[in-house]
């Protein structure tokens, strides 16, 4: 179908009562997986990136490569820049042809984050791109890449704080910390609905909801009732297609093709994609 604007894709979820599965992505075969998943159950899908990744695959490259493979399906697809770190990345994302940015100012003071989202949203909204912006730090996996989840470091977003940051800012989309993280869980996430609760009625955007590997799929239902319309899913791809090419590699040692040796990987990035596409519930939800 088409490449389409995350606001016009979340619009369209949080009406529809489903949430729109947001994967990132740092390669071809990844990218190919995310939606050959979304294509063949006919939903909507963001690929996403976040700026070491798109660093890593050089982002005009990244988006001619999602815009290519996206051209002959039947689906819409959101090119989306993952916890933007800085007004200048933003733009920089803008310019590759992205049509979603997120600019993650949650580590600054609430004024600081205010100020500068809402110049990341005035800028962005002049080119048709819309912006996610987010408060309450989101817990950080202990080590980097995303591994296990340091349970002291997940932050809560204030409800009266988003209120305030979602009017001043006009942000489309709004992420905020209700207790979830992004790694692995060590124990069961403990999402704080009673805050999302209040946070969906303060708002009145789309919210999306950070750190979906692991979450049940009871709580990612229960998220989409109060409001959550974008859940992002990162670890629990790269963890599928990695332990398949760790196995893949160990049953073929000596053996140097590389379409054989990633082909399982990419088939197994399949599986998982469709089924976090169902728990999300936007199955056969794509439109012409
Ligand atoms: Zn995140």
């Amino acid at each position: 179908m088409s490449i389409v604007t995350n606001k016009e894709l979340l619009t369209r979820a949080k009406e529809g009562k489903y949430a729109v599965a947001a994967f990132n992505t740092n390669n071809l075969e990844y990218t190919q997986a995310i939606l050959q998943a979304a294509s063949e159950l006919n939903a909507p899908v963001i690929v996403e990136a976040a700026k070491s990744e798109i660093d890593y695959m050089n982002g005009h490259v990244f988006v001619a490569m999602v815009r290519a493979m996206a051209k002959d399906l039947k689906i819409p697809v959101g090119i989306h820049l993952d916890h933007g770190p800085s007004y200048e990345e933003t733009i920089r994302c803008i310019n590759y042809g992205f049509t979603s940015v997120m600019y993650d100012g949650s580590a600054h003071s609430l004024d600081d984050n205010i100020a500068n989202t809402k110049k990341v949203v005035e800028a962005a909204h002049a080119c048709g791109v819309s912006v996610e912006g987010e408060i309450g730090v989101i817990g950080q996996a202990a080590d980097s890449p995303e591994g296990p989840i340091d349970e002291s470091k997940i932050g809560l977003a204030d409800p009266i704080e988003c209120e305030r940051f979602v009017k001043e800012t006009g942000v489309d989309i709004f992420a905020a910390a209700i207790g979830n993280a992004h790694g692995i869980y060590k124990k069961k996430p403990e999402l704080r609905f009673d805050l999302l609760k209040d946070i969906a009625a303060r708002t009145n955007v789309p919210l999306v909801l950070h750190g979906g590997t692991g979450i049940p799929v009871e709580d990612i239902r229960t998220a989409i009732t109060l409001g959550v319309s974008k859940i992002n899913f990162s670890t629990v791809m790269r963890k599928g297609g990695i332990e398949t090419l760790t196995k893949t590699l160990n049953d073929n040692p000596g053996d140097w093709d590389y379409m054989k040796l990633l082909t399982p990987a990419r088939e197994k990035m399949v599986a998982i994609a469709k089924e976090h596409i169902i728990m999300c519930m936007s199955d056969g939800k794509a439109w012409n």
